[in-house]
């Protein structure tokens, strides 16, 4: 490692730099899209250089993981909003729903019924996206884009869950614009106003295609050791 290496807060100034052009770009307005800084792996004392920062929307893929650290955070930052962009199992929805102010990852029936019934035992509900495997592929969470409409409609009609928008992650080996494409058409014939798409690599082309949201871990963290 250099003494040069860039620290933290750069990184996330970079980073926000890099999303103000790409909005200048599409021609949208400054501060259209949210950076939520996706801070799995990375333990407490690496999240806080960002919360001094001014960082305040974080992404965390596991429950537990989330758990471990967040709360003494939130201590010191109660503003902290935290968005749950990983896989979420049934079992698990009252103590996600008790951490997250935003899961990102409704991907099937059953969890969207989980969700419904805790709410029915008096529990408000965070803001939700449904995830699209715009991808289709077999080992990836999401619905599939041909099941996306009826999902949708099963969500926010039948069961009146707080539906806000949609979320993707393309296949690695391709183009990611015509994923985000995709999801943007699926969110705009379905009246969904959020997008949640772009990572490290491609949000500037994410921010091109409209997204609202954009999940940035390693650009501002470092890399992560591979789990
Ligand atoms: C890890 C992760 C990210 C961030 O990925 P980077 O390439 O590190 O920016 C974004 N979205 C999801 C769902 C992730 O799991």
């Amino acid at each position: 490692m250099s003494d040069f290496s860039p620290s933290t807060a750069e990184r996330l100034s970079s980073v926000h730099h890099s999303i103000a052009n790409a909005e200048k770009a599409s021609g949208r307005p400054t501060g259209d899209v949210t950076l939520v800084a996706v801070s799995k792996t990375f333990p407490a004392e690496d999240i806080r250089p960002a919360l001094e920062a001014g960082q305040r929307i974080f992404g965390e893929n596991r429950v537990q993981e989330a758990h471990g650290k967040w709360p003494g955070l939130q201590e010191q930052y109660s503003d902290v909003e935290l968005h749950l962009i990983g896989p979420l199992q049934s079992n698990k929805v009252s103590e996600a729903v008790s951490l997250f102010d935003v899961i990102e990852t409704l991907d099937r029936e059953k969890l969207a019924r989980s969700l419904a019934a805790h709410r029915e035992k008096g529990h408000s509900l965070p803001d939700l996206f449904v995830q699209v495997n715009t991808g289709a592929e077999p080992q990836k969470a999401g619905v599939l884009p041909q099941e996306a409409d009826a999902f949708i409609a099963l969500c926010r009609d039948e069961l009146g869950l707080p539906l806000v928008g949609l979320m993707c992650i393309p296949p690695v080996e391709e183009e990611p614009a015509l994923h985000f494409a995709l999801l943007e058409k699926i969110a705009r014939r379905n009246g969904l106003a959020k997008l949640s798409m772009g990572m490290s690599g491609d949000f500037e082309t994410a921010i091109e295609f409209g997204a609202t949201l954009v999940r940035v871990g390693s650009a501002i963290f470092g890399a992560r050791t591979p789990a």
